[in-house]
């Protein structure tokens, strides 16, 4: 079964295994204690973790996937690594399912594949280890089609450390139980470190109950699908492809929507921009086109112009 799959099935299998045993590293240098911390810019922090956890990612899916094109966020990665980092099974449950028939035929030379090492790098810096994900997306051509959202410091109630949720466009979602977002409120959640004044005033022009601020892509859109928010706003750039791919493919799996703050998706072929210049906004349960509608004009005329 495994060796005659369909490459995407495969690809999500292997990458399934892979963001846990990412996960496992995050933990493990968090742990020592000496987290190595390097400046790649105003508030743009990067660990030992970011780059181990990319170093396990890329050489174990570079190993199984030599003709996929992977652009991971913390750039040139060295393939050789000890056999503790290199992943080679795959998920045998994911396995089982069949593939939806339009990613079929999908070949090798067809995907790219965006990794975040690790999402919320400040929040991990400063204890928010809740709100850490490793984010693997996987595009077809243009569009977000499979992610692994997995957590590393989520608490089963079993007492284990981790969970991994995936979602594949035409399949599904799995590793997590989908709540709908409580009626009659409207939740928001944001950064909680990448905040300005015209956010600011797109956040205003939305009657919310309340603001979540919290760190990284992969967490707030865990928020959405757990029914803890109803919409993800963020009017500025600064995100980039790797934080939105697997995002994208889990809730749009599940129902909900991803585009900037003009409604339009993002592309995520190799050649594309890596920043997503016009904001990011995200729902799930919602009339996506009148949260779109809600951004003020001169935000959209500052980050959302054509
Ligand atoms: P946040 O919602 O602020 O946690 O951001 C989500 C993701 O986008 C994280 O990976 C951030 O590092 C990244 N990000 C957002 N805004 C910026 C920015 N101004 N500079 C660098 N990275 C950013
Ligand atoms: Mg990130
Ligand atoms: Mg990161």
């Amino acid at each position: 079964m495994a060796t005659t799959a369909p490459v995407i099935m495969r690809l999500m299998a292997s990458s399934i295994n892979t963001a846990k045993r990412a996960g496992g590293i995050i933990r493990d240098v968090l742990k020592k204690g000496d987290l190595g911390i390097v400046d790649k810019g105003k508030n743009d922090p990067q660990t030992e973790a970011d780059r181990s956890a990319q170093r396990c990612i890329i050489a174990s899916l570079t190993n199984k996937f030599p003709k996929v094109k992977i652009i991971g966020e913390e750039g040139g990665s060295d393939l050789n690594v000890c056999d503790d980092w290199l992943v080679t099974e795959l998920d045998e449950s994911f396995l089982q399912q069949s593939c939806p028939a339009e990613w079929q035929d999908a070949r090798p030379e067809d995907f790219v594949v965006w990794v975040d090492p690790l999402d919320g790098t400040a929040e991990y810096t400063q204890g928010f280890v809740e709100h850490v994900t490793v984010l693997i997306g996987i595009a077809v051509k243009d569009a977000a089609v499979g992610g692994i959202i997995h957590q590393p410091f989520y608490q089963q109630p079993d007492g284990e450390l981790g969970r991994t949720i995936w979602g594949l466009k035409g399949l599904g979602t799995g590793g997590f139980t989908a709540v709908p977002a409580p009626a009659g409120q409207f939740i928001i959640t944001t950064t909680r470190s990448h905040s300005n004044a015209l956010h600011q005033q797109a956040l205003n022009a939305y009657a919310s109950t309340e603001v979540l601020k919290v760190g990284g892509a992969g967490f707030k859109v865990l928020q959405l699908l757990e029914g803890k928010a109803h919409a993800y706003v963020f009017a500025t750039p600064g995100c980039k492809k790797w934080d939105t791919c697997a995002p994208e493919a889990v809730l749009e799996a599940q129902g909900g929507c991803l585009t900037n703050i003009n409604g339009e998706h993002y592309a995520y072929n190799a050649d594309v921009e890596h920043v997503n210049r016009k904001g990011v906004l995200a729902s799930l349960g919602q009339n996506h086109s009148d949260l779109v509608e809600k951004i003020p004009a001169e935000v959209r005329a500052a980050v959302g112009a054509k």
